[in-house]
């Protein structure tokens, strides 16, 4: 005997799972929408990668592709995963390439990266073998010593581009290493580098490739960076790179993360809350239990810091952040079993934001966001 569940709809979907993440994909939009009325006449690179920092890849994606210039993802999965969705906008891949990978990006119509001369000749024998041309963008490392030729040898890359037959070199861009800090005087020496680098057309009066450099942090401090095309991760999530950096566009997060009261109990003075025994109170206080842990990607090094919102009011997280749940303490206030709980949002004038989360787990709000695990099911407003 064969049993049949049907696929639940979103709203069912959202019932049965207490802990879950919504997106506003109309508030992304919005925060594009700033982030073009800042750089314009530049294009808009939307970056999506590691699940839109959280947000969900696939929804995001095809929600705001038709607002974007291009795509930019880290993998050549994620850009596979595009392109089965339907998106039809150019999606550049912007990390390193395996060898045996490039007929899949020339396959799926994704633009390569070229970060060095070897590089490019595989990607131009792997274009002439499938008798295709392949669009490429040329990566100069400027200072970030990641991936990417470094700018004073820069040269023998683009020369060897100008004698490839099956390889289109449309785009030529950098990376900023500290475009989101106070002091931008390493950020202003890899422009200036990447300047010169750009000299190389110029003089030989070539056609200019597509230029980009900036990502979040310089399109909020660095105009002079825009060139044709910027690029911003964190800050169409509406989220700032960090705490220095100047706000001069003005977005908001689209992220929510909810969860609900599943159970209730009144803990006693000399019995400490959960593993390790890290907390106990010196009363009877009332402990609510909430079904996300750090295997949902709710840090366990936050234990004993985070907060979280109830009934509109903030509540301290009391002992370690278990796998699955974590006891929050509302001390002598009430709350009951399915009653709503915020773990990143606003509620009744109170507001947790990723780098609240951030702060009490010692990292970035982007590894707050892209940390969220794929248990929790991502719920879409439009
Ligand atoms: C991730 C990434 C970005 C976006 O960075 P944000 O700081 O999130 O704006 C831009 N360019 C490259 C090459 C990246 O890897």
């Amino acid at each position: 005997m064969t049993m049949r569940i049907n696929q639940p709809t979103i709203a069912e979907k959202e019932s049965l799972r207490s802990t879950h993440v919504e997106v506003d994909l109309a508030q992304l939009s919005r925060n594009l929408e700033a982030i073009r009325a800042r750089v314009a006449p530049a294009k808009v690179m939307i970056v999506v990668k590691a699940n839109a920092y959280g947000h969900g890849l696939r929804e995001v994606a095809c929600h705001l592709a038709p607002q974007a210039d291009y795509i930019g993802v880290a993998v050549l999965e994620e850009g596979i995963l595009l392109r089965e969705a339907g998106v039809d906008k150019p999606i550049l891949v912007m990390g390193g390439i395996w060898g045996n990978q490039i007929p899949a990006y020339i396959q799926y119509d994704l633009t390569l990266t070229a970060p060095s001369v070897e590089r490019l000749e595989q990607i131009e024998q792997a274009a002439a073998a499938l008798g295709k041309k392949a669009k490429v963008h040329l990566k100069i490392d400027t200072g970030m010593e990641r991936i990417g030729v470094h700018y004073y040898n820069a040269h023998t890359l683009q020369e060897a581009a100008l004698k490839c037959r099956h390889v289109e070199v449309e785009g030529i861009y950098s990376h900023f290493a500290n475009a989101d800090a106070a002091d931008l005087s390493h950020a202003r020496l890899q422009l200036e580098r990447f300047c010169d680098v750009l000299h190389f057309y110029e003089q030989r009066s070539l056609p200019m490739p597509l230029r980009h450099m900036a990502n979040s942090g310089a399109i909020l401090q660095l105009p002079e960076s825009y060139f044709d095309m910027v690029r911003p991760g964190i800050l169409l999530y509406g989220i700032y790179p960090s705490a220095e950096v100047k706000r001069s566009v003005d977005v908001q997060p689209a992220l929510t993360w909810k969860s609900r009261v599943v159970y209730f109990k009144v803990t006693q003075p000399g019995h400490p809350v959960s593993y390790g025994s890290t907390w106990q109170s010196d009363h009877p206080v009332r402990i609510v239990t909430i079904p996300v842990g750090y295997g949902d990607g709710y840090f366990r090094a936050m234990s004993n810091k985070a907060q979280v919102i109830i009934h509109g009011r903030k509540y301290p997280q009391v002992g370690r952040i278990c796998m699955d749940q974590i006891m929050v303490n509302i001390e002598a206030d009430s709350a009951f079993n399915g009653d709503e709980v915020i773990l990143i949002g606003a509620s009744g004038g109170e507001r947790i934001t990723a780098e609240d989360l951030a702060d009490w787990a010692g990292t970035i709000p982007y590894e707050v966001l892209t940390n969220i695990n794929t248990r929790v099911p991502r719920v879409y407003k439009r």
